[in-house]
């Protein structure tokens, strides 16, 4: 039995994360400050001995014991990251480095959930790891893509500096039950506005692309590069299925049968283009392989929002 920490795992994905942890046998401790995540997302694994839920706010120091450590703490939407976008950075720098002074100390492998974000709006598509990314450093988006590039950098000074352990993920778009209601990202806006029968807002003309990735395929790279030995990545996972936003929003209203209409709203500055992950690292390193679809996890998340909200 393996003690692994899940920073954020109250979280959407971790709470995902830390389900199938605790289902593989393991005892996991989920560290969460609950800016973003809720207990309603943890309530059935807390009966759970093998779980143990933490408040704490990765910003500040802990001392604890581990053998892996998820760090999946950082608010994920725009809305949520550009709130307290102070907070943001102080959380992908010196949450991080906390993090890896734990691992240091306790020689516990670690591994940084990082994002297709660190790409910016890219200019080389699709995306590859080896392409450094077009990120605007003064922008309203940059405590997140800069905080997450800065994150790597650390990840990659303390494996050279201190021989840690490290892993790097960079998670492209994933979706699927348990995404706040609030939570601002496009496909939880679209499926609680059509559900609602309230207007679908596309912001700029929705010709922007991205590739959805159901959580369940997502998870599955999580864990297959933490028990990669040798490997530090970084290594994109998701899925490489690329639409545009106005499709996204037809595939919605065609799924749930809604009379919802289509309204434009204006383009937040700095919004990718174009998003899809160039998939052949995961494929050759992992065996990753995307299996949900993008309409079959659309439905399976449209089924949790019919019954929560
Ligand atoms: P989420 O907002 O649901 O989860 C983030 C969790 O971190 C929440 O439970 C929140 O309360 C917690 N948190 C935030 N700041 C914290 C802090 N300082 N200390 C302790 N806990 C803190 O978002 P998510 O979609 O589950 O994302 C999880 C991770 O994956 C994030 O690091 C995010 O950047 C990364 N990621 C997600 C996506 C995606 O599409 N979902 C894409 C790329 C990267
Ligand atoms: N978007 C939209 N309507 C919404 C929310 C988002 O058209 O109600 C667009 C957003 O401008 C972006 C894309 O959908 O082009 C994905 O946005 P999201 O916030 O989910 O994630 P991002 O990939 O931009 O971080």
């Amino acid at each position: 039995m393996k003690n692994i920490i899940v920073t954020g795992g109250a979280g959407f994905i971790g709470s995902h994360l830390c389900e199938k942890l605790l289902n593989e046998g393991n005892h996991v401790i989920c560290l969460d400050n609950f800016f973003t995540g809720s207990r309603k997302n943890i309530e059935h694994l807390l009966d759970n001995r093998e779980f143990e839920l933490v408040r704490h706010d990765i910003v500040e120091p802990i001392l604890i014991e581990a053998d892996e450590i998820y760090n999946l703490a950082c608010p994920a939407s725009p809305v949520h990251y550009q709130y307290n976008a102070i907070k943001t950075i102080k959380t992908n720098v010196l949450g991080v480095t906390n993090m890896l002074g734990l691992a240091k100390r306790a020689k516990a492998k670690i591994l940084q959930a990082s994002t297709s974000e660190v790409y910016g709006d890219p200019i080389v598509h699709p995306q590859r790891e080896d392409y450094w990314g077009n990120v605007n450093c003064i922008g309203i988006r940059s405590c997140y893509d800069e905080g997450k590039r800065v994150a790597e950098t650390l990840m990659m000074d303390y494996h050279r500096q201190h021989n840690v352990d490290i892993k790097i993920i960079r998670i492209f778009n994933t979706y699927g039950p348990r995404m706040a209601e609030n939570d601002g990202r496009v496909v939880t806006n679209f499926i609680v506005q059509d559900l609602k029968g309230e207007d679908i807002t596309i912001y700029g003309d929705g010709s922007q692309t991205r590739s959805f990735c159901y959580v369940d395929d997502l998870v599955r790279g999580m864990t297959a590069l933490m028990n990669k030995d040798g490997f530090t990545g970084p290594v994109n996972v998701g899925n490489d299925g690329e639409y545009t936003i106005k499709e996204l929003a037809e595939m919605i209203i065609e799924l749930t049968n809604s009379n919802s209409k289509i309204v434009y709203k204006p383009l937040p500055s700095d919004d990718p283009c174009k998003r899809r992950p160039d998939l052949t690292l995961a494929r050759k390193e992992l065996n990753y392989e995307p299996t949900v679809h993008v309409r079959d996890g659309l439905m399976k998340t449209i089924e949790y929002f019919r019954t929560t909200l």
